[in-house]
């Protein structure tokens, strides 16, 4: 039977959402964070850094009924504004109805909101400065470091939900174990945020829209914040000749910035300054199995499938985990058999998702510029439109169907590109999209 007790090591995005969806089915969880605690002002201090919160991420906040408190937070983006080198930036907008949106969300924001909102269920415990120093499956051992002290203790480590993000030290622990093997996968493209800051208290883009700057082998994003700002975040190769390794002098950024980003340079006024000081990301996408260690153990979030984040899909992933975990403890008494049946659902999800994330990467730094793609993005809206239970575009499954699982949008997906690709031989390359065939592919295909 199931102990009433869990541990939850990690109180980033996912951690705090599932201590509230299990402390509502009457479990005491323990949160421990090695960070301090985001309600304090000292350590909510810090750079505007926002995410995309879409469908999935959304239903799984209301699931647990702190959906009122987010609203306020959000910024409504209804599509990409491309902003080539020469003309005016286009909206491509993402979906057609007028509710398929995505929202921009501070993390801070919303991370505090989570702990806060976890915090009224006398169910959960919150411990920060408590960082996990190790996970001994055989001696059924969870050790915890206190920050301030240097303290160590132990505690059982039966059940632990590890949330502790991309670089999980869980998981380490347990492949030092030879318990699971793991790896994470490198993109050869780092990140750097940097801001827009606001003019006269007012954004300085239109704020409705993610903004892009592809460049075919980089790109510049920007996403509102609500105090006016823009959070923008350059992806670049770590080396080659246009590459983070190349910008050694604010000249040189300066410079590549002048040359690739000419209408974005003028509202950077603190470009150089930030572009030292600010960390170069790493991305990448981590490969672990088995996520969970009989009952003892589960991984969850980043901490069981970091993907890129080109698709603004790792957060929604990680609440969406919570809900089916949630949801699968109405059908399983004991932590094993719940353990085992989360990673059957959604491993092939996880999967899925890494993929398109990836693939997503080349759609928005190239093939957004590209007279092909973009006319079977509008001939796929079109589509939509004539079929709507048949043809959905592959984006909009992902982003705004949280009822599609990401396996079965990513096969169909596949399948739409098929039909799109017979369609765009048949037009001769030219925009005439033949009504005909396409009814045909879609009633046998889809
Ligand atoms: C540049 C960038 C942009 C992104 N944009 C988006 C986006 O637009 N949309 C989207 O959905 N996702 C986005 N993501 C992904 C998203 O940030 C993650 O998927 C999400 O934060 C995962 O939540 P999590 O709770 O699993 O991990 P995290 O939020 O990383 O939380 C892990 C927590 O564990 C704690 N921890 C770590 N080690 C220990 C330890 N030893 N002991 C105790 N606690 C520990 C950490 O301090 C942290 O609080 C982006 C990621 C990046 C890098």
């Amino acid at each position: 039977m199931r102990t009433r007790h869990l541990n939850i090591v990690g109180a980033g995005l996912a951690g705090p959402l599932l201590a509230i969806l299990l402390a509502r089915r009457g479990f005491a969880v323990t949160v421990y964070e090695r960070r301090g605690d985001p309600r304090s002002s000292t350590h909510a201090a810090g750079r505007s850094i926002n995410l995309a919160l879409a469908a999935r991420g959304i239903r799984a906040l209301e699931h647990a009924n702190v959906m009122p408190q987010v609203r306020p937070l959000l910024i409504a983006m209804r599509g990409r504004m491309i902003h080539e080198l020469a003309g005016p930036a286009r909206l491509l907008p993402y979906g057609q109805r007028e509710h398929e949106l995505i929202y921009s969300i501070g993390r801070g924001a919303l991370h505090r909101l989570l702990v806060e909102e976890a915090a009224r269920y006398p169910g959960v415990t919150l411990q920060f400065e408590q960082a996990c120093v190790a996970a001994e499956a055989e001696r059924d051992a969870l050790v915890l470091r206190d920050v301030i002290t240097s303290r160590t203790y132990e505690l059982p480590l039966t059940p632990t939900l590890a949330t502790d993000g991309a670089g999980s030290p869980v998981r380490t622990r347990l492949a030092e174990q030879g318990l699971l093997a793991a790896r994470e996968e490198l993109l050869d493209h780092d990140y750097k945020e940097l801001t827009l800051p606001a003019a006269a208290g007012r954004h300085v883009l239109a704020p409705e829209a993610l903004h892009i700057w592809p460049r075919h082998g980089f790109m510049l994003i920007a996403l509102p914040n609500t105090d006016g700002t823009f959070t923008a975040t350059l992806f670049l190769p770590r080396t080659g000749p246009c590459s983070f390794a190349a910008l050694r002098t604010e000249r040189a950024v300066h410079e590549l910035f002048a040359r690739a980003f000419p209408d974005a340079l003028p509202l950077m006024p603190a470009l150089g300054q930030e572009f030292r000081t600010h960390p170069q990301g790493r991305l990448g996408t981590v490969h672990a199995a088995p996520w969970h260690i009989g009952g003892r153990v589960l991984l969850m979030g980043d901490a069981a499938h970091a993907i890129v984040p080109f698709h603004g899909q790792g957060m929604n992933a990680a609440f969406e985990d919570c809900c089916v975990l949630d949801a699968l403890l109405d059908r399983h008494e004991r932590w094993e058999s719940l353990f085992e049946a989360f990673e059957a659902e959604r491993r092939p999800n996880a999967a899925a998702i890494a993929q398109m994330a990836i693939e997503n990467y080349g759609e928005m730094r190239e093939r957004v510029l590209d007279p092909r793609f973009l006319r079977q993005k509008a001939w796929a809206l079109e589509l939509e439109r004539r079929f709507p239970d048949r043809f959905i575009p592959r984006y909009s499954m992902v982003m705004f169907h949280a009822d599609i699982s990401y396996a079965e949008a990513r096969r169909r997906g596949a399948v739409q590109q098929e039909i799109l690709d017979r369609l765009e031989e048949r037009s001769g390359g030219s925009d005439r999209l033949d009504h005909e065939l396409a009814r045909e592919l879609i009633t046998r295909r889809l």
